[in-house]
Formats: C-alpha cells, sequence, structure tokens
C-alpha cells in the first residue's frame, strides 16, 4: 500500500519517536503543514521536553532547566501522546516495539505508515578522572562549588576544561568556563588560573573566524587561558595528557563534556559510531517511509538547531508526499548559537556549508524570537508566538543592555555595531 492511498478515509499514521527538540520541531511542523492529512502519534520514554541548552545554568542557579510536559502539548496539536521507550523498529512490518510503563514491564508494538526517529544520542563520560558536565543521567552533578573549593587547594590552584575528541558542540563548555570565572569571583577567588583545552584550533571554530576573535577576545578579558588544537587523552595510570607536548593536565580539578554516541535502535541501519544515516530530505537510507532527525543521526554536528532543521526537511518531505502544495527543501544546515555567559551573551550565526561569508556575531539577536536553539517553529512555540518563515529578527533595532568587557568596545568586529567606535574616547 502506497502512503496516502488508505481506502477506508482514515489518514497516515505518522509516528514521531523521541520527545526532545527535534521530535517535538517535527510534531510542530507537521501541524503546520500537514495537520488535516496525517494522524501524529509521539512516543518518548520521559513525559517532559527538557530544553537541553539550559542545563548549563543549572549549577549556577540550583534550579532545573526548563522543561514542558509532552502528553498536554501533543494532544493541543491534536495528536496522541504515548509515555514508552521503542526497543526497535520492524520496517518491513511497519512497526515499531516499545516499552510502556517504566523499565521492561511489558511491551507491545506501534504500527506506522510514515516514521520520524527523533531519539536523540546517547552520553558518555570521556575520562574516568574528570567530572563529566552531566548531560543527564550521566556522571555526577557538576558541583561547580566543589571545583572551584579542589582547584583553589591544589598548589597549581588551577582549574581545567577539557572539550575530548570527537565532540563538536562545544559551546557549552566555554558556558561553563566563563560563568565559573564569574562564579570564582564571587568567592574571591580571583587569582585562580581556569583553562580551557580542546581540540578546536580556534575558539568555537564552527562559527567562523569572527565569532572566534570576539570569543578570544571574551576569554581574554574574563582570564581564562585557551589551549586549542590539543586532545586530553587518558593514561593506564589515570593522569590526564595534553597532547601534543604529551605533558599531564596540572590542575586541581578538571571538568570535561560527555562525547556523544548514536542510539543504534534496532532495526535500523547506522553507522561504527550508532548513528543513523539520512539523505538531504532526512529520510533514513535504505529504509522506506522512514526518516530521522537530530542527534542520533550522522550528521556530524550535534546541535539542536541543526535538529530542528532536519525535522524540519522532514516534516516538508512527509507534507508533499501526502499531498500537501510545497516543495519540499533539502537540509541545508546554518548554525545560530547563542553563548551564555552569566552576563552578557553573544549570538553567533554561520552558513556550515560554506560560501556565504564568515558567519555573523553580535550580542544583539541575530534570530527571532531569541531562544537559545533557533527551531523554525520550536522557537515561536516556545515564546508562545506564531512562527515565522525564516528565523529572522524583526527589522527594528531592539535595545538590549548588555555588559560587556571593556576590552570589546576596543574591537569593532566583536560588536558588529552600526555607530563606529571613537577610539579617542
Ligand atoms: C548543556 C547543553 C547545551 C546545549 N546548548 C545548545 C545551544 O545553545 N543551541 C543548540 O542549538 N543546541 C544546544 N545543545 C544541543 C541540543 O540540546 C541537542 O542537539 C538537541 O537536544 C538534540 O535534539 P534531539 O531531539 O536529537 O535529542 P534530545 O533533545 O536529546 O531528545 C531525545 C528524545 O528522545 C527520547 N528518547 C530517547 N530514547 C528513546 C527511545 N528509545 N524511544 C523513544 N524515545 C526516546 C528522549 O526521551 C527525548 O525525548 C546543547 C546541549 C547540551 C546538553
Amino acid at each position: 500500500m502506497r502512503v496516502g492511498d488508505e481506502g477506508d478515509g482514515s489518514k497516515p499514521r505518522v509516528l514521531i519517536v523521541g520527545g526532545g527538540i527535534a521530535g517535538i520541531e517535527a510534531l510542530l511542523a507537521l501541524e503546520d503543514l500537514a495537520a488535516d492529512r496525517v494522524q501524529v502519534t509521539m512516543v518518548a520514554p520521559e513525559p517532559d521536553l527538557v530544553y537541553k541548552p539550559l542545563i548549563v545554568e543549572e549549577p549556577f542557579k540550583l534550579q532545573p532547566a526548563e522543561r514542558h510536559a509532552l502528553e498536554p502539548a501533543v494532544s493541543e496539536l491534536g495528536g496522541q501522546f504515548v509515555l514508552a521507550a521503542a526497543k526497535g523498529v520492524r520496517p518491513d512490518m511497519h512497526s515499531v516495539s516499545i516499552v510502556e510503563g517504566g523499565e521492561g514491564r511489558y511491551g507491545s508494538e506501534l504500527e506506522y505508515d510514515l516514521l520520524v526517529v527523533c531519539v536523540g544520542g546517547r552520553a558518555r563520560a570521556a575520562y574516568e578522572n574528570a567530572v563529566t558536565f552531566r548531560f543527564r543521567s550521566v556522571g555526577d552533578p557538576l558541583e561547580v562549588d566543589d571545583l572551584l573549593s579542589r582547584a583553589g587547594a591544589h598548589e597549581s590552584n588551577a582549574l581545567a576544561f577539557v572539550v575530548p575528541p570527537g565532540v563538536t558542540w562545544a559551546l557549552p563548555l566555554y558556558e561553563l568556563a566563563l560563568m565559573t570565572r564569574r562564579r570564582a569571583e564571587e568567592r574571591g577567588q580571583h587569582d585562580l588560573r581556569i583553562s580551557l583545552i580542546t581540540p578546536e584550533e580556534e575558539p568555537l571554530t564552527l562559527f567562523g573566524s569572527q565569532a572566534s576573535e570576539a570569543v578570544a577576545a571574551l576569554l581574554r578579558a574574563r582570564g581564562i587561558e585557551f589551549t586549542g588544537g590539543s586532545t586530553v587523552r587518558e593514561t593506564d595510570d589515570g593522569a590526564l595528557h595534553v597532547t601534543p607536548g604529551d605533558r599531564p593536565i596540572d590542575a586541581g580539578a578538571v571538568a570535561a563534556l560527555p562525547v556523544i554516541d548514536g542510539p543504534r535502535l534496532q532495526g535500523l541501519p547506522c553507522d561504527e559510531d550508532g548513528f543513523i544515516p539520512i539523505d538531504e530530505h532526512a529520510r533514513i537510507q535504505g529504509v522506506e517511509d522512514a526518516y530521522a532527525a537530530g542527534d542520533g543521526t550522522t550528521f556530524p554536528i550535534k546541535q539542536g538547531g541543526i535538529g530542528t532543521q532536519q525535522a524540519d526537511a522532514a516534516a516538508e518531505h512527509i507534507a508533499a508526499r501526502l499531498g500537501a502544495e510545497i516543495e519540499p527543501q533539502p537540509f541545508h544546515p546554518v548554525l545560530r548559537g547563542q553563548l551564555i555567559t552569566g552576563a552578557e551573551s553573544l549570538s553567533m550565526r554561520h552558513d556550515v556549508t560554506g560560501g556565504h561569508g564568515e558567519g555573523t556575531t553580535s550580542p544583539d539577536y541575530l534570530w527571532w524570537p531569541p531562544h537559545k536553539v533557533s527551531g523554525r517553529y520550536l522557537a515561536p512555540w516556545l515564546a508562545g508566538t506564531t512562527p515565522h518563515t525564516e528565523p529572522e529578527p524583526p527589522p527594528h533595532s531592539i535595545d538590549v543592555e548588555v555588559e560587556l568587557p571593556t576590552e570589546w568596545h576596543r574591537e569593532p568586529m566583536a560588536l558588529d555595531r552600526m555607530t563606529p567606535i571613537d577610539d579617542d574616547e
């Protein structure tokens, strides 16, 4: 049977697996593009959408990141929510086996006509002898005050933040380092050495050279030492060594990001790291009627905005297949990132396919609504407004009061201002 030819008047069943950033974007996009053509079910093992980008603030604010209940959100959009984990896919049967009611209590099958897999990645600690920043359920929670006390008590009086090899989305570590500096100042640890060690040649290389220079200036202004082009490995005796140079990290405490592995969902193809291969319309390669979006796919940058763009590509393709008047656009990755520091924030935009210049960096908004994840549907949904076709800021300027390090005011490229800065001021 071809999807859309049910013949009994029922609508094709779209099953979205996962209720994270990509899953919600897919749901919202389908509601906008094909609401009257599909019946949507979402299945996820947790009752809430956790807005992961704000997890970085948890250790500093001592309160959980923003979350949204999935069941009412899905119902409001005319769909059905099932609280369960998918255990595997049977593409030949067009069904997904699920385990409902918590750990392994009982299992059943959910049938679909079209499948959208948005199960995210699996975070894993890269080092035993570092505190792994918890991307939920991995490692111990990051206790900032404990890190600072340990660093201060050590003869080095130093704290190191490490991006492990293979991690492509390093921005949260920069946020942690910057917010930790602020916390150290509050505690009176003015002389504490803080370093950031990363395989990236320049800070946040993914966003282009303008962003790198702006972030480098910010790190300098905050006294955070940047060691780029370096990887950290753990030796057999548990020491953490930096390459090149093979020298041990001289610090009283080390904090690291986790590594993201693929979901390895049974029945679906995956690469050697468990990620699901997709094409430019987010179709799972070699599997009929199945799409995937987000951190669980083979696209190398594991970032929420990218996940929403994949989800939009999938929803457009599905809507077009079901007869909606839309030309489905292939996935075209544009990175939009907002660096939060505990004081000012910095917005960055870069077309990662190249050929569109060096990217844009500004302390002002670069997209609208200015949520951390710039999903076409997700950001307006979170802000309670209607979606824009392109997440661009409104045409009128907005006055935003930001506290910037003095050094920035000497570096016009970091500010992207309309008015030239008078050096004699
Ligand atoms: C600290 C931090 C800061 C970040 N900052 C930013 C930022 O500033 N900007 C940005 O764009 N991105 C940011 N990211 C990245 C962004 O959060 C992820 O890229 C994004 O969450 C990926 O979306 P996803 O839907 O693929 O996965 P997730 O958001 O992880 O959602 C996965 C969903 O699948 C569900 N699931 C898992 N297994 C199953 C299963 N077997 N069956 C059914 N459901 C399942 C989960 O319960 C969850 O609902 C940050 C991430 C972190 C951790």
